[in-house]
């Protein structure tokens, strides 16, 4: 494993709970800003699970700063640059190339998430990081000095700062808000799955997917939209299906999801579709109710020793594309802002960070319903019209940002402007 480069310690002590793609990274670029991480997962075993998850330019930036992972990720990664959209029938309607923006921005990181989660883990594993698992972490505390979190045992640790980076339901919520709530079903739910493309490649109406390697496709409906990606040279198919669900929440990734759901949904739609469904090994198939929050007045605790990142913060509708890179966009300013500030101005940095990702995290968060309207409300006079409308919003001032870069430079005047204000204090 390649060395990596940190800064002299800082002295400052750093607890993170939860150790998806936010508290990972959390961990990871506090750890090489020079504080002292200890990281704590309810689970015993981190498992390679999910399915397929995008990093846009904003986040893969990370993985170039993290020596061997790139490299570890080249292999797995989905090589496509093209995406081609389709009507509910099947009609072609227009091939959307993200080849300039590769060129210009950097590559996206598309792949699955638990392979992708597994090289990151063991990377900072064997960078030294303290990553704890099957420690279930029960409670949260704090005082003006220290923060602190009991795990189900009993055991208490404080630290300078807790992180509680839990996803969506974090318990670390409610000493940031002095209250308990609870997600809302946002009205749609995805279907999801990830499976050898063996019988694909027999199929002469799927063979084309998978073939000549890598592929990328869409197909959009009435309120339902399908997408189908073929990774690691078309050798594995990866399709989700984001419908109207106006059942009750199940949070769970494991929840099965049935196939002849999925077909009563998609009635009438592109053949081609249907036999991607029908191949797909039941056991392979998720049915992920999405949910959502309004967006927190704060995630900051009181006392600002303890906040909330990645989806215990602000959890992402898929439409966005920006739940993992918002995570880790969190704690990658995170661990900067505690840089600029230095050990004695731990709360100082996390009203700064706050200041810094509130807006823009929020502003993206919006883009999720943007997306899935444009889709969904689709006017398909207007789109034969002009099919270029169907394309995916790719904007700079999300994907082509260095967040590290734009908190060592704004940190400053954040500062400054929070101390006239008195808020920084
Ligand atoms: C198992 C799993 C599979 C997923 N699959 C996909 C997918 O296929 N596609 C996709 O787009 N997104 C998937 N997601 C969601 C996606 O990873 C997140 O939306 C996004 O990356 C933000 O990450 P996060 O770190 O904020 O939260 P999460 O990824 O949810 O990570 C939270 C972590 O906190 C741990 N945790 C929770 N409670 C406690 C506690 N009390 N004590 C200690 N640890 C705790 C959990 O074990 C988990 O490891 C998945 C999440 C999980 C947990």
């Amino acid at each position: 494993m390649a060395e990596f480069p940190k800064l002299p310690p800082s002295g400052i002590n750093v607890i993170i709970v939860g150790a998806g793609f936010a508290g990972l990274t959390a961990a990871i670029e506090c750890h090489r800003k020079g504080h002292h991480v200890t990281l704590f997962d309810k689970s015993a075993e981190l498992g390679p699970l999910g399915d397929i998850i995008s990093f846009g330019q904003n986040s893969s930036r990370f993985f170039d700063k993290w020596p061997g992972v790139r490299e570890a990720l080249d292999p797995i990664v989905h090589k496509s640059d093209e995406f081609h959209f389709h009507d509910w029938l099947g009609k072609f309607v227009t091939t959307q190339s993200f080849a300039e923006e590769h060129r210009e921005w950097g590559p996206r990181v598309n792949g699955h998430r638990g392979e992708i989660h597994q090289i990151l883990l063991r990377h900072a594993q064997a960078w030294g990081i303290d990553i704890r698992l099957g420690r279930n972490i029960v409670d949260y505390f704090e005082s003006d000095d220290e923060a602190g979190v009991e795990d189900v045992d009993g055991h208490r640790f404080t630290a300078d700062l807790v992180i509680s980076a839990e996803g969506v339901r974090s318990r670390g919520r409610k000493l940031v808000l002095g209250f308990e709530d609870k997600p809302q079903p946002s009205g749609y739910a995805v279907f999801r799955t990830w499976y050898p493309s063996g019988e694909l490649l027999k199929n002469e109406k799927t063979r084309h997917l998978v073939a000549n390697g890598d592929s990328h496709n869409g197909w959009i409906g009435q309120d339902v939209h399908f997408l189908a990606a073929a990774i690691k040279d078309g050798r594995e198919m990866s399709w989700v299906c984001t419908h109207r669900d106006t059942g009750g929440i199940e949070e769970s990734w494991q929840f099965p999801g049935k196939k002849e759901d999925v077909l009563r949904v998609l009635e009438g739609w592109d053949p081609v579709v249907l036999e991607l469904v029908k191949a797909t090994p039941p056991d392979r198939l998720f049915d992920y109710k999405l949910v959502f929050r309004d967006p927190l007045p704060t995630f900051t605790s009181p006392k600002a020793r303890t906040v909330l990142i990645g989806d215990a913060a602000h959890p992402f509708l898929p439409t966005s594309i920006q739940g993992a890179s918002q995570a880790m966009e969190d704690g990658v300013v995170l661990a900067s802002c505690l840089d600029k500030a230095g050990k004695g101005k731990v709360q100082e940095a996390v009203k700064v960070w706050q200041h810094i990702r509130y807006e823009r995290v929020h502003r993206i968060q919006a883009t999720g319903v943007t997306t899935r309207e444009q889709w969904h409300k689709a006017d398909w006079n207007a789109i034969w019209q002009n099919p270029e409308s169907m394309h995916l919003q790719r904007e700079p001032w999300i994907l082509n940002f260095d967040s590290e870069a734009d908190a060592y430079e704004s940190y400053d005047a954040v500062r400054d402007q929070l101390l006239a204000s008195n808020a920084a204090t």
